[in-house]
């Protein structure tokens, strides 16, 4: 079993109802990230920062903008909202996301052109952070890239498979993590 100190951070990535079956954008089994977040949350953790997705309605990442995406999680909506099911008791902070209408931002930690940054890495060196679980929707997206942008910052980053869903295959994700020296474990092995 792996333990856990008060220098390791729980990230939820974009959690919310428009990544849930159902959605605007909808991750398959999405849903069932939400009970081993939960639990995963009850863990004594440092810090729990959970982020959303948080787009104005002409965002760039949208088809009628050119972008790849049908629109989702737009500002204010009930799409861009966490998702209800979601144990919000523990999260320390709520970061939001793609709010420029002219840049994406996968990671929560910059944007797709790394122009502008979140001041994710500042906030979690304030906290005394030094290792960083990564769980959340979606794992071939926004997981993976917070993934490797948390690694890139120095932290110690590992990725909870069972926390994850992917839009695409998990195998291609998985397989990409771990050649980015990124290792995967099991909810079960921190004990949730
Ligand atoms: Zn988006």
């Amino acid at each position: 079993m792996m333990k856990l100190s008060s220098h390791d951070a729980l990230l939820v990535v974009d959690v919310q109802n428009d990544f849930l079956p159902g959605g605007a954008l909808p991750v398959g089994e999405g849903d069932a990230v939400i009970p081993v977040i939960n639990r995963l949350s009850a863990l004594p953790f440092g810090t729990v920062v959970a982020t959303q997705d948080w787009h104005p309605p002409t965002h760039c990442s949208f088809r009628e903008q050119g972008g790849q995406w049908p629109t989702h999680c737009v500002a204010g909506t009930t799409g861009a909202e966490l998702a209800s099911g979601l144990d919000q008791r523990h999260v320390a902070l709520i970061l939001r996301k793609g709010l420029s209408p002219s840049a994406d931002s996968y990671s929560a930690f910059r944007d797709n052109s790394g122009a502008a940054t979140t001041g994710l890495e500042g906030w979690l060196r304030a906290m005394g952070m030094a290792r960083v679980f990564v769980t959340g929707l979606a794992l071939d997206v926004c997981v993976t890239e917070t993934a490797r942008d948390a690694q890139k910052a120095g932290f110690a980053t590992l990725v909870v498979e069972d926390a994850c869903r992917g839009i695409a295959s998990g195998a291609d994700a998985t397989k990409e993590l771990r050649k980015a020296g990124i290792p995967l474990l099991l909810s079960a092995e921190l004990g949730a």
